[in-house]
């Protein structure tokens, strides 16, 4: 019932919104005064008129959640330190490293759309914390209409795909049918596994299943998967995606 219900909502969502949605992956981070999954990254990457960023999210040792894409920063592995251990990391731009709370502060005074991408973790058990507590971070914000949830971990799509009505998005390319038994409402694969099959591109449109491709940034390669109708482009050079799309 749950997955008749997303793919009415989800083929709404898509018929509603009409064109291929830009993600900006790990924000817009290629310009002045930004770093990757910084919050300046979010911000810009709202105020260029991107549909949604693409954020990674650690657990540390003592259970806080921060925006990180490695496992580890400076050469402090996060899933192994504290925050007061992570005190001092600055990014690129200057900024500390986000706490997710603090990130997600920030969306919620924007337009811009979240797909958040819990990293695959040490244990099971640690993933399923991290998972809760992003559920609840993001509950308590109002941001749930906002957020789609990702990750190269099947056993944390299960858990999102079981705790929530969200969208969730397996990140690990795998056939259709192993994409729903794993309860994922989407797939969202790189470019290379989707040119490989083309099959799973027209059995997921078969099923209403919608595709999000990363991670896309030579204009040649967006253009080929705008042609391909994609629904949602991972990219690195979202305003040159924009650009393509107002052709
Ligand atoms: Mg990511």
């Amino acid at each position: 019932m749950k997955y008749i219900f997303l793919f009415v909502m989800g083929m709404m969502a898509v018929c509603a919104l009409g064109r291929t949605q830009v993600v900006a992956h790990r924000g817009y981070w290629d310009c002045e005064g930004s770093a990757q999954n910084s919050i300046r990254a979010l911000v810009k990457a709202d105020s260029i008129g991107c549909d949604a960023v693409e954020l990674d999210v650690w657990l540390t040792a003592d259970s806080q959640l921060v925006v990180n894409h490695d496992p580890s920063i400076q050469g402090i592995e996060i899933e192994t330190a504290t925050m007061q251990d992570l005190a001092e990391v600055r990014l690129k731009n200057g900024e500390a490293l986000p706490r997710l709370d603090a990130y997600l502060d920030s969306a919620m005074a924007l337009k811009i759309d979240l797909v958040v991408e819990l990293k695959p973790h040490s244990t099971p058990e640690r993933e399923d914390l991290a998972a809760s507590e992003i559920i609840r971070l993001i509950g308590e914000r109002g941001l749930t209409d906002r957020t789609t949830y990702i990750s190269f971990s099947n056993h944390a799509v299960k858990y999102f795909a079981d705790c929530t009505d969200n969208p969730v998005y397996a990140l690990t390319s795998m056939a259709p049918a192993e994409l729903i038994a794993l309860g994922a409402t989407g797939a969202d694969f790189n470019l290379s596994s989707l040119r490989a099959h083309p099959e799973w591109v027209e059995e997921l449109k078969a099923l209403g299943l919608p595709i999000n491709v990363w991670t896309v940034n030579a204009p040649t390669d967006l253009q080929w998967c705008l042609d391909q109708g994609f629904d949602f482009i991972t990219t690195n050079a979202p305003e040159t995606l924009l650009q393509l799309l107002n052709q």
